[in-house]
């Protein structure tokens, strides 16, 4: 049976070699891997080459810059030290030539290829971020790198930093993965210190938590302002930044990595919703 099957395959090769997949075969007939980056060519594209993504980092970080002079007049008087918390990868460093790679070599995310690009030194920095950095090192305020990078790749993450001309970049104010990937007790270290003035990343995930702390301490610090409304409390505290390229959002359409590479494209593709319609 398996051999009349294949016969059947050969023939009808140009048509059926899609469909093939990754079945073995005996015979001649190369069968192509089935594409499983290629998902990020548009979003890769879009922010390597976009003027539209080269804006949206320098309109950001220039509002970024605006609130840090405003919330930094709000806290001067508070007599501590003042901080930013800022993430690292697709918020300072561009890691997009990474995901370049993934489409090119036809991979997936894993910790090796990560490890080996990080160990390269040579992620640029982003459109804004140092005059954004540098003005807070102007107006007094420390920047504290927080990233999901794994601590083992502290060396080259600073030598990165570094190389970028980046302030603070020493082992005091880079504050990467030793376990967890909630970031909440990283923060948590820096506010025993330090009022955090302002949160930058390019993930929810980077202050929603941060959103919360940072208004606890808004409203019960004993001053007479009046409380902030949440709204205006995220909006004045927290710049998000654009990154269509990975995220929770894409996790989220298949509940983690628990299925293969195959499966996620197909999860992605259900998820999208042909119906939508605006909420006013
Ligand atoms: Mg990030």
């Amino acid at each position: 049976m398996q051999i009349k099957k294949w016969s059947a395959l050969v023939l009808g090769a140009t048509l059926l070699v899609g469909a093939c997949g990754t079945q073995k075969s005996n015979t001649q007939t190369e069968v192509k891997p089935e594409p499983i980056s290629d998902h990020l060519v548009n979003s890769t594209l879009w922010f390597q080459r976009s003027y539209e993504a080269k804006y949206t980092f320098e309109q950001a970080y220039r509002h970024a810059g605006t609130l840090l002079e405003q919330n930094v007049q709000r806290a001067a008087s508070r007599g501590r030290r003042m901080a930013v918390i800022i993430d690292l990868d697709e918020t300072v460093l561009d890691n997009s030539p990474y995901e370049a790679r993934l489409v090119v070599n036809n991979e997936s995310y894993n910790e090796e290829s990560w490890a080996k690009w990080v160990n390269e030194r040579s992620a640029a920095v982003l459109p804004g971020v140092i005059h954004f950095i540098k003005k807070a090192e102007a107006l007094g305020v420390e920047v504290f790198y927080v990233s999901n990078r794994s601590v083992d790749l502290m060396e080259p993450t600073l030598d990165n930093l570094i190389q970028q001309g980046l302030p603070f970049a020493d082992g005091e104010h880079i504050l990467l993965k030793e376990g967890d990937s909630d970031k909440t007790e990283r923060r948590e270290r820096i506010k025993q210190t330090h009022r955090v003035v302002l949160v930058v990343g390019d993930q929810m995930e980077d202050f929603m938590l941060e959103y919360t702390q940072i208004y606890d301490e808004a409203t019960s610090d004993g001053s007479d302002r009046a409380p902030i409304s949440g709204v205006d409390s995220l909006s004045q505290y927290f710049v998000i930044l654009p990154n269509p390229m990975y995220g929770s959002f894409e996790r989220s359409t298949y509940n983690g990595n628990s299925v293969s590479e195959a499966e996620k494209m197909e999860y992605r593709k259900r998820a999208l919703n042909v119906n939508r319609k605006m909420k006013q």
